[in-house]
């Protein structure tokens, strides 16, 4: 039996960084992971996979559309599936021995195996029970279905089967319009699937500014993909290698059927939380089935924490790796903070959208006075040049004070430059701040100087 200050369980982007965080403040910790390789569902069949997949097919998309108003002559490249699939696997390699290094680096054990908490103050992996004087649940969360809608991960798959499909569909079908359906769709998109998306709402990526939403749903249709919105899947029939998906439209209950030869499942994903035995410890759930912290990130129960998508808060894994490093300094008895209304949101399609802060339809439910600063990327040099002219800035800023409430970008690079917007938020930054920052020339963060810009006297180049 081996003693440890910390035992982290899961070594996802909240677990590895809670480690790391915990023995630079010199506690002796241990991560535990049943996977084979470290990195949780971010490094390992998330994040990093998916933006290897859509980087690949965006050049792909380039070649194709744009090389030869450019000049650019010759054929454009055919897809050799095994081989982006080859590349993705390496990307995920690269990163998750780098998570093996910083471990061996800042002398964290690497448990194996899947933990279990018989009491606390203990951590069950195998056979062997180890002790510590604080556990962090780190267990990350898993694909969610809904009903009559059985994951095979072969002709009916989740985001995992859809990193790995043995080729590329010639008609796939989507089931939700939220991040992850929309990122992957775009994918099979560019390399030349029919894509069919199916929601359940009457806009994409609901919890968007409903202005960027909008605009989004455009530009992914101008690049193929077919939305039916308002639309209740009723079932998937799977054969061997076809399925049939069932749907009502909301508006008239009418039903509909739809052939696929892949349909991506991708309504939600939900904590992962089994064999942990929490419920025989007593561990407070909430009614959304993710464990109940108090805001130092402690269970109800003395020595256990929990953070990341197992617990409340947007799934994502900035979000996650901020409360690994707060909660680590927590135990260390430092102050930890996490600041969630800054918590920036990024799709990582073509173009790219983020966002920070409140949308425009949150600021009038609250009744808010606010103002909007405006700007096209039509209007910024840069863009032109690259083909990167659709999409804008949209920053919302409080009408008396000029304090930045929230920002929403569709348009090149978005996932960048919304960090600009971050970190004015994080120092409670005005419109006016931004605004009177000299931004290089040319940049696409000139687009957002603009909008702010646009908040006051008005932007120079609209
Ligand atoms: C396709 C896809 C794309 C995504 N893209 C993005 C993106 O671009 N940006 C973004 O911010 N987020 C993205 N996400 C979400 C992001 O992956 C998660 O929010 C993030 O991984 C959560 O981190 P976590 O540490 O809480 O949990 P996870 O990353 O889920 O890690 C939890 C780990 O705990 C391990 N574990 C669980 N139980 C035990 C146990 N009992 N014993 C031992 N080990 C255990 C699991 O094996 C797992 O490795 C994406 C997700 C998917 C599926």
């Amino acid at each position: 039996m081996a003693s440890y200050d910390v035992i982290v369980i899961g070594a996802g982007p909240g677990g590895y960084v809670a480690a790391i965080r915990c023995a630079q403040l010199g506690l002796k910790t241990a991560c535990v992971e049943g996977r084979e390789t470290l990195g949780g569902t971010c490094l390992n069949v998330g994040c990093i996979p998916s933006k290897a997949l859509l980087h690949a097919s965006h050049q792909l998309h380039e070649a194709e559309h744009n090389f030869a108003a450019m000049g650019l002559r010759g054929k454009a490249p055919s897809v050799d599936w095994k081989q982006m699939l080859a590349y993705k696997d390496d990307v995920i390699g690269q990163n998750t021995k780098g998570i093996e290094f910083l471990f061996k680096k800042n002398k964290i054990d690497w448990i194996k195996g899947w933990a279990a908490i018989p009491e606390a103050g203990k951590v069950k992996v195998g056979d062997e029970v180890h002790e510590a004087k604080s556990i962090i649940v780190a267990s990350g969360s898993e694909p969610s279905s809904i009903p009559n809608v059985e994951i095979d991960e072969k002709t009916v798959v989740s985001s995992t089967g859809a990193l790995e499909l043995p080729k590329v569909p010639k008609k796939l079908v989507v089931i939700g319009a939220g991040v992850i359906g929309l990122e992957l769709g775009s994918v099979y998109a560019r390399l030349g699937s029919q894509v069919e998306v199916i929601e359940f709402l009457d806009k994409v990526t609901p919890t968007m500014d409903g202005e960027v939403s909008k605009a989004f749903q455009r530009l992914l249709k101008k690049q193929g993909l077919n939305f039916t919105l308002g639309a209740a899947v009723q079932g998937v029939e799977a054969m061997k290698t076809k399925a049939k998906v069932t749907y009502k439209l909301r508006k008239d209950d009418s039903e509909h059927t739809v052939d696929a030869d892949v349909v991506l499942v991708a309504t939600g994903r939900k904590a992962f939380t089994d064999g942990l035995g929490l419920q025989a410890l007593g561990v407070e759930m909430t009614d959304r089935g993710v464990i109940r912290t108090d805001k130092q990130w402690a269970t109800n129960i003395p020595g256990i924490y929990a953070i990341g998508d197992a617990i409340e808060g947007p799934m994502l894994a900035h979000k996650a790796e901020d409360e690994g490093m707060a909660v680590a300094e927590v135990i260390a008895g430092k102050a930890g903070h996490v600041n969630y209304g800054v918590i920036p949101s990024v799709i990582y399609t073509h173009p790219e959208v983020a966002s920070v802060g409140q949308t425009e339809e949150e600021l009038k439910d609250q009744g808010r006075a606010y103002k909007v600063g405006k700007f096209s990327f039509m209007g910024n040099g840069r863009a032109k040049a690259v083909f990167a002219g659709d999409g804008f800035v949209k920053i919302l800023a409080d009408k008396d004070t000029d304090r930045i409430l929230g920002a929403h970008i569709i348009g090149p690079s978005a996932g960048e430059l919304i960090h600009e917007v971050c970190v004015a938020m994080e120092f409670g930054a005005s419109a006016e701040d931004l605004a009177l920052t000299c931004h290089a020339h040319p940049t696409f963060s000139e687009a957002v100087r603009e909008a702010a810009l646009a908040c006051g006297d008005g932007a120079i180049h609209a």
